[in-house]
Protein backbone atom coordinates (compact mmCIF):
# COMPACT_ATOMS: atom_id res chain seq x y z
CA UNK A 1 0.00 0.00 0.00
CA UNK A 2 3.11 2.11 1.08
CA UNK A 3 6.53 2.29 -0.66
CA UNK A 4 9.22 4.38 0.22
CA UNK A 5 12.60 4.07 -1.32
CA UNK A 6 15.54 6.15 -0.80
CA UNK A 7 13.73 9.59 0.60
CA UNK A 8 15.75 12.30 1.08
CA UNK A 9 14.63 15.72 2.76
CA UNK A 10 16.43 18.59 3.86
CA UNK A 11 15.70 21.80 5.32
CA UNK A 12 18.58 24.10 4.23
CA UNK A 13 21.36 22.37 5.33
CA UNK A 14 19.97 20.28 7.48
CA UNK A 15 19.27 16.62 6.09
CA UNK A 16 16.43 15.27 7.80
CA UNK A 17 15.86 11.88 6.28
CA UNK A 18 18.59 10.10 4.53
CA UNK A 19 18.06 7.49 2.26
CA UNK A 20 14.46 6.11 4.07
CA UNK A 21 13.05 2.88 2.92
CA UNK A 22 9.60 2.06 4.38
CA UNK A 23 6.91 -0.78 3.23
CA UNK A 24 3.21 -1.16 4.53
CA UNK A 25 1.41 -3.73 3.01
CA UNK A 26 -2.47 -3.40 2.96
CA UNK A 27 -4.05 -3.50 6.87
CA UNK A 28 -0.48 -3.56 7.97
CA UNK A 29 0.01 -1.35 11.04
CA UNK A 30 2.96 0.44 11.70
CA UNK A 31 4.30 2.00 14.39
CA UNK A 32 7.09 4.85 13.99
CA UNK A 33 9.19 5.44 17.46
CA UNK A 34 12.28 7.74 18.11
CA UNK A 35 12.85 10.81 20.01
CA UNK A 36 12.20 14.13 19.22
CA UNK A 37 14.04 15.59 16.10
CA UNK A 38 14.72 12.31 14.32
CA UNK A 39 12.47 12.72 11.40
CA UNK A 40 9.30 11.15 12.51
CA UNK A 41 6.81 13.84 11.54
CA UNK A 42 8.71 14.99 8.31
CA UNK A 43 8.16 11.10 7.18
CA UNK A 44 4.53 11.48 7.52
CA UNK A 45 4.59 15.01 6.02
CA UNK A 46 6.04 13.56 3.09
CA UNK A 47 4.03 11.09 2.80
CA UNK A 48 1.08 13.42 2.21
CA UNK A 49 3.25 15.78 0.44
CA UNK A 50 2.97 18.13 2.81
CA UNK A 51 6.44 18.32 2.52
CA UNK A 52 7.95 17.86 -0.91
CA UNK A 53 10.41 15.42 -1.13
CA UNK A 54 13.92 15.82 -2.42
CA UNK A 55 14.66 12.89 -3.62
CA UNK A 56 13.51 9.16 -3.72
CA UNK A 57 9.97 7.56 -4.51
CA UNK A 58 6.82 7.61 -3.02
CA UNK A 59 3.95 4.56 -4.09
CA UNK A 60 0.60 4.77 -2.41
CA UNK A 61 -1.09 1.74 -3.90
CA UNK A 62 0.78 1.36 -6.67
CA UNK A 63 0.87 4.67 -8.21
CA UNK A 64 4.24 6.45 -8.05
CA UNK A 65 3.61 10.02 -6.68
CA UNK A 66 5.33 12.82 -8.34
CA UNK A 67 4.31 16.38 -7.51
CA UNK A 68 5.11 17.81 -10.67
CA UNK A 69 2.58 15.59 -12.51
CA UNK A 70 0.60 13.90 -10.20
CA UNK A 71 -2.71 15.49 -8.96
CA UNK A 72 -1.74 16.41 -4.90
CA UNK A 73 -5.15 17.22 -4.16
CA UNK A 74 -6.87 14.29 -5.24
CA UNK A 75 -3.77 12.25 -4.20
CA UNK A 76 -4.60 13.67 -0.75
CA UNK A 77 -8.20 11.93 -0.42
CA UNK A 78 -5.86 8.81 -0.28
CA UNK A 79 -4.03 9.26 3.03
CA UNK A 80 -5.66 10.53 5.51
CA UNK A 81 -3.71 12.52 8.85
CA UNK A 82 -4.56 12.97 12.11
CA UNK A 83 -2.12 15.45 14.00
CA UNK A 84 -1.50 15.90 17.55
CA UNK A 85 -3.67 19.18 17.95
CA UNK A 86 -7.11 18.19 16.16
CA UNK A 87 -7.33 21.27 14.19
CA UNK A 88 -11.27 21.03 14.05
CA UNK A 89 -13.17 24.04 12.46
CA UNK A 90 -13.83 25.68 15.62
CA UNK A 91 -17.38 27.26 13.72
CA UNK A 92 -18.57 24.50 12.65
CA UNK A 93 -20.50 21.51 14.28
CA UNK A 94 -19.39 18.03 14.80
CA UNK A 95 -21.27 16.88 12.16
CA UNK A 96 -20.10 19.67 9.90
CA UNK A 97 -16.23 19.31 10.14
CA UNK A 98 -16.47 15.82 9.29
CA UNK A 99 -19.07 16.79 6.07
CA UNK A 100 -16.96 19.50 4.98
CA UNK A 101 -14.20 17.93 2.80
CA UNK A 102 -16.49 15.21 1.09
CA UNK A 103 -19.29 17.82 0.36
CA UNK A 104 -16.63 20.86 -0.66
CA UNK A 105 -13.69 18.55 -2.25
CA UNK A 106 -15.12 15.48 -3.12
CA UNK A 107 -18.66 17.18 -4.09
CA UNK A 108 -20.21 14.51 -2.09
CA UNK A 109 -24.14 15.13 -2.01
CA UNK A 110 -24.68 16.55 1.30
CA UNK A 111 -27.30 13.90 2.38
CA UNK A 112 -24.91 11.33 1.48
CA UNK A 113 -22.17 13.02 3.07
CA UNK A 114 -24.20 13.26 6.33
CA UNK A 115 -25.59 9.44 6.53
CA UNK A 116 -21.93 8.83 6.00
CA UNK A 117 -21.02 10.42 9.03
CA UNK A 118 -23.59 9.67 11.09
CA UNK A 119 -22.35 5.98 10.95
CA UNK A 120 -18.87 7.59 11.55
CA UNK A 121 -19.91 9.44 14.53
CA UNK A 122 -21.34 6.14 15.28
CA UNK A 123 -18.07 3.95 15.22
CA UNK A 124 -15.98 6.58 17.71
CA UNK A 125 -18.07 6.79 19.82
CA UNK A 126 -19.74 10.27 19.12
CA UNK A 127 -22.81 9.80 17.67
CA UNK A 128 -24.88 11.88 20.12
CA UNK A 129 -22.61 15.06 19.36
CA UNK A 130 -23.00 15.71 16.03
CA UNK A 131 -24.52 19.23 16.79
CA UNK A 132 -22.17 19.84 19.19
CA UNK A 133 -19.33 22.71 18.68
CA UNK A 134 -15.43 22.05 19.03
CA UNK A 135 -15.14 23.65 22.13
CA UNK A 136 -17.94 21.65 24.06
CA UNK A 137 -15.94 18.53 23.95
CA UNK A 138 -13.07 17.05 25.54
CA UNK A 139 -9.66 16.40 23.80
CA UNK A 140 -10.39 12.55 23.75
CA UNK A 141 -13.46 13.31 21.95
CA UNK A 142 -11.74 16.60 19.53
CA UNK A 143 -9.33 13.85 18.35
CA UNK A 144 -12.25 11.17 17.90
CA UNK A 145 -14.01 13.61 15.54
CA UNK A 146 -10.82 14.37 13.91
CA UNK A 147 -10.38 10.41 12.98
CA UNK A 148 -13.94 10.70 11.84
CA UNK A 149 -13.31 13.75 9.57
CA UNK A 150 -9.78 11.69 8.31
CA UNK A 151 -12.06 8.58 7.35
CA UNK A 152 -15.11 10.40 5.63
CA UNK A 153 -12.60 11.21 3.14
CA UNK A 154 -12.27 6.87 2.28
CA UNK A 155 -8.37 7.45 2.48
CA UNK A 156 -6.48 3.84 1.72
CA UNK A 157 -4.32 5.24 4.57
CA UNK A 158 -3.78 7.01 7.71
CA UNK A 159 -1.54 8.73 8.91
CA UNK A 160 -0.94 9.32 12.72
CA UNK A 161 1.06 12.14 14.30
CA UNK A 162 1.55 11.59 18.01
CA UNK A 163 -2.40 11.85 18.14
CA UNK A 164 -2.50 11.37 22.22
CA UNK A 165 0.19 13.48 23.41
CA UNK A 166 -2.05 16.42 23.85
CA UNK A 167 -4.27 14.81 26.27
CA UNK A 168 -4.93 14.69 29.36
CA UNK A 169 -3.76 10.82 30.56
CA UNK A 170 -7.01 9.88 31.25
CA UNK A 171 -8.41 10.60 27.80
CA UNK A 172 -5.45 8.73 25.67
CA UNK A 173 -7.58 5.35 26.50
CA UNK A 174 -10.22 6.80 24.34
CA UNK A 175 -8.50 7.43 21.47
CA UNK A 176 -6.44 4.43 21.72
CA UNK A 177 -9.44 2.12 21.20
CA UNK A 178 -11.01 4.35 18.37
CA UNK A 179 -7.51 3.32 16.77
CA UNK A 180 -7.42 -0.09 17.79
CA UNK A 181 -10.44 -0.77 16.12
CA UNK A 182 -9.67 0.92 13.30
CA UNK A 183 -6.90 -1.38 12.80
CA UNK A 184 -9.02 -4.19 13.80
CA UNK A 185 -11.42 -3.42 10.37
CA UNK A 186 -8.12 -3.66 8.17
CA UNK A 187 -7.18 0.29 7.82
CA UNK A 188 -3.56 0.51 6.76
CA UNK A 189 -2.06 2.62 9.66
CA UNK A 190 1.05 4.33 10.32
CA UNK A 191 1.19 5.97 13.65
CA UNK A 192 4.16 7.85 15.26
CA UNK A 193 3.38 7.37 18.85
CA UNK A 194 5.28 7.35 21.92
CA UNK A 195 2.46 4.41 23.43
CA UNK A 196 4.35 1.22 23.35
CA UNK A 197 0.77 -0.59 24.75
CA UNK A 198 -0.69 0.68 21.47
CA UNK A 199 2.61 -0.55 19.48
CA UNK A 200 2.81 -4.27 21.65
CA UNK A 201 -1.35 -4.77 21.13
CA UNK A 202 -2.03 -3.23 17.37
CA UNK A 203 1.41 -2.62 15.70
CA UNK A 204 2.50 -5.42 12.70
CA UNK A 205 5.63 -3.79 12.73
CA UNK A 206 7.80 -1.81 14.72
CA UNK A 207 9.99 1.10 13.12
CA UNK A 208 12.52 3.19 15.35
CA UNK A 209 14.08 5.90 13.71
CA UNK A 210 17.45 7.97 14.75
CA UNK A 211 19.06 11.24 12.65
CA UNK A 212 16.82 10.69 9.75
CA UNK A 213 17.22 7.02 9.07
CA UNK A 214 15.80 3.88 10.10
CA UNK A 215 17.91 2.05 12.76
CA UNK A 216 15.71 -0.68 12.95
CA UNK A 217 12.14 -2.35 12.35
CA UNK A 218 10.54 -5.50 13.66
CA UNK A 219 7.53 -7.19 15.25
CA UNK A 220 6.71 -5.39 18.49
CA UNK A 221 7.59 -8.25 21.02
CA UNK A 222 10.84 -8.85 18.53
CA UNK A 223 11.94 -5.13 18.80
CA UNK A 224 10.94 -4.52 22.49
CA UNK A 225 12.37 -7.62 23.96
CA UNK A 226 15.52 -8.22 21.96
CA UNK A 227 16.18 -5.63 20.04
CA UNK A 228 19.44 -5.44 17.77
CA UNK A 229 20.95 -2.25 17.52
CA UNK A 230 22.52 -1.13 20.66
CA UNK A 231 20.71 2.51 19.47
CA UNK A 232 17.21 1.13 19.74
CA UNK A 233 18.18 -0.70 22.94
CA UNK A 234 19.40 2.13 24.91
CA UNK A 235 16.42 4.71 23.26
CA UNK A 236 14.04 1.44 24.51
CA UNK A 237 15.83 2.18 28.38
CA UNK A 238 14.82 5.87 28.35
CA UNK A 239 11.03 5.35 27.14
CA UNK A 240 9.81 1.84 28.75
P1 LIG B 1 10.20 14.39 14.95
O1 LIG B 1 8.79 14.41 14.45
O2 LIG B 1 10.81 13.04 14.93
O3 LIG B 1 10.34 15.04 16.28
P2 LIG B 1 10.64 16.29 12.81
O4 LIG B 1 10.39 15.55 11.55
O5 LIG B 1 9.58 17.19 13.31
O6 LIG B 1 11.08 15.25 13.94
O7 LIG B 1 11.94 17.18 12.66
C1 LIG B 1 13.16 16.65 12.20
C2 LIG B 1 14.15 17.78 12.09
O8 LIG B 1 13.75 18.66 11.05
C3 LIG B 1 14.27 18.62 13.34
O9 LIG B 1 15.62 18.99 13.50
C4 LIG B 1 13.41 19.82 13.03
O10 LIG B 1 13.85 20.95 13.73
C5 LIG B 1 13.62 19.97 11.54
N1 LIG B 1 12.47 20.57 10.86
C6 LIG B 1 11.23 20.04 10.79
N2 LIG B 1 10.41 20.81 10.06
C7 LIG B 1 11.15 21.86 9.63
C8 LIG B 1 10.90 23.01 8.82
N3 LIG B 1 9.69 23.22 8.27
N4 LIG B 1 11.92 23.87 8.61
C9 LIG B 1 13.13 23.64 9.13
N5 LIG B 1 13.45 22.59 9.90
C10 LIG B 1 12.48 21.70 10.15
MG1 LIG C 1 7.04 14.99 15.34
Amino acid sequence: MVKVSSLNKSFGDLHVLKDVDLQVAEKEVVVLIGSSGSGKSTLLRCLNFLEMKESGSIEIDGVQIEPKSTNLNVFRQNVGMVFQHFNLFPHKTVLENVIEAPVVVKKVPKDQAIAEARVLLEKVGLADKEAVYPNKLSGGQKQRVAIARALAMKPKVMLFDEPTSALDPELVGEVLVTMKDLAAEGMTMIVVTHEMGFAKEAADLVVYMHDGQIVEAGKPMDLFTAPKQERTRSFLQAIL
